[in-house]
């Protein structure tokens, strides 16, 4: 039982994306990286630069937190703030755009970013629900579909490969680093050996021990190329930083350890990512090589945020697209089409239901849910199933060490829970 684990990472968490927490955390402080590297270490981290001809501000936070995160860097902000860069086009990295934003001021992205935020606002529709159950927040309501392009387009430069400017002295340099997201980029600072990596590492922004990322978050996700995310970490571990600076969570210092997490955490989704290509060229399926890929203990990575049994999807199915080469797939008829007459076989709802319960008896929640399924597309109300998985559910969600899974249960919980208190 990793309970109070997880308790204390979706609370960190439930704090980061500006929920109403329980318990008063200790308010955040500026976070000082050097004499003009400033940190306000919020949902998403902003990074402040100061220089004699003006500021550069890295990443603004989730519209909620982004005047918090303002505040504290309030102190070091003296002069006209000149650029705005953008690691990527998350919402908890762009929403306090228009709060830092001036006469004048630049905002630069790479070019994916244009069609990353369009494809979020596109499935805006899709993706509310399924991030409120991700994230344990309450659906936001959506309107009408705007359409395929209606997201506001905030940066007037782009980039492709690299990009370089100098402010006040400092020499920025930006590259392209696709990893997370495909609009993902580095910005780094050689005279300070300093790298803003954005989510690249640590999305979650967890404290040690770092669990292995998200190459397929539950929420939904365009694929996130494994190999892609290796090669951006491979660049930046190449510039030798001596500080990297994360769009979530701590700074990392020192070259020594910066190697270190950075090679520990690109071995390991290559590792993963092998694994699933040299299984799927040996012509297994999907599901077989979620049973089988484990991460080495070696590696030291939890599956707190991201699990490798879902990456290990998110590569097969990035890669192949959803047909299994089952003949029976190609068609419109889902399996739970001929549920009820494996119910009516079994002779009725009883009998299915009550071996679910036995499947819950022997250890087996999950079997308890695949049943529970098949019961339930006969008769979606049935009482004495609601009741079975309701059980599973809750036995998954007190199980479980990854704090993503827990919040997708506690929706299937509450979701059961409506159906049963309806009746
Ligand atoms: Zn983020």
């Amino acid at each position: 039982m990793q309970m109070p684990k997880i308790v204390s990472v979706a609370l960190f968490l439930c704090i980061a994306m500006g929920m109403t927490a329980q318990a008063a955390p200790d308010p955040p402080k500026m976070v000082k990286i050097n004499d003009s590297v400033y940190m306000a270490p919020t949902a998403g981290n902003v990074y402040l630069i100061t220089t004699p001809a003006g500021n550069v501000v890295i990443d603004t936070a989730l519209r909620d937190q982004a005047a918090a995160a303002k505040n504290l860097l309030a102190a070091e902000i003296h002069g006209p703030v000149k650029y705005i860069i953008l690691t990527h086009g998350h919402v908890d990295h762009i929403g306090g755009i228009n709060l830092w934003k001036e006469p004048g001021t630049q905002i630069i992205a790479q070019r994916n970013y244009v069609e990353f935020v369009n494809y979020v606002t596109r499935l805006d529709g899709f993706f509310a629900p399924r991030n409120a159950a991700a994230f344990g927040r309450p659906p936001k309501t959506v309107g009408d579909w705007a359409g395929n392009y209606a997201a506001k387009i905030d940066p007037t430069i782009f980039f492709d490969e690299s990009y370089k400017f100098s402010l006040g002295g400092v020499d920025f340099e930006l590259f392209s680093t696709p990893g997370e997201t495909p609009d993902h980029l580095t910005v780094w600072l050689p005279a300070s050996k300093i790298a803003f990596i954005g989510d690249n590492y640590n999305g979650a922004g967890l404290p040690e021990p770092m669990s292995f990322p998200n190459i397929y978050p539950l929420r939904g996700s365009k694929p996130r190329w494994a190999l892609d995310w290796i090669s951006s970490i491979d660049k930046v571990l190449a510039l030798k930083p001596e500080i990297v600076l994360s769009g979530h969570g701590d700074p990392i210092i020192g070259n020594a350890e910066v190697t270190r997490r950075l090679t520990r955490y690109r071995n390991a989704i290559q590792y993963v990512h092998d694994e699933t290509v040299k299984g799927m060229n040996a012509g297994k399926d999907v599901y077989t090589l979620m049973q089988e890929i484990k991460l080495p203990a070696s590696f030291d990575l939890t599956e707190s945020f991201g699990k490798v049994s879902w990456s290990v999807r998110g590569i097969y199915e990035g890669y192949a697209g959803w047909y299994d080469m089952n003949p029976s797939n190609i068609y419109e008829l889902p399996p739970a089409s001929v549920y009820p007459d494996l119910v009516r076989l079994a002779g009725g709802p009883d009998a299915v239901t009550r071996l679910a319960e036995g499947k819950m008896d022997a250890g087996k929640p999950i079997e308890t849910l695949r049943l529970t399924d098949v019961v339930l597309a006969f008769d979606p109300n049935n009482n004495a199933a609601l009741s079975t998985r309701l059980k599973a559910l809750e036995y998954l969600r007190d199980h479980s060490e990854n704090y993503v899974e827990a919040g997708m249960l506690e929706r299937g919980i509450s979701n059961t829970k409506e159906k049963l208190a309806s009746k």
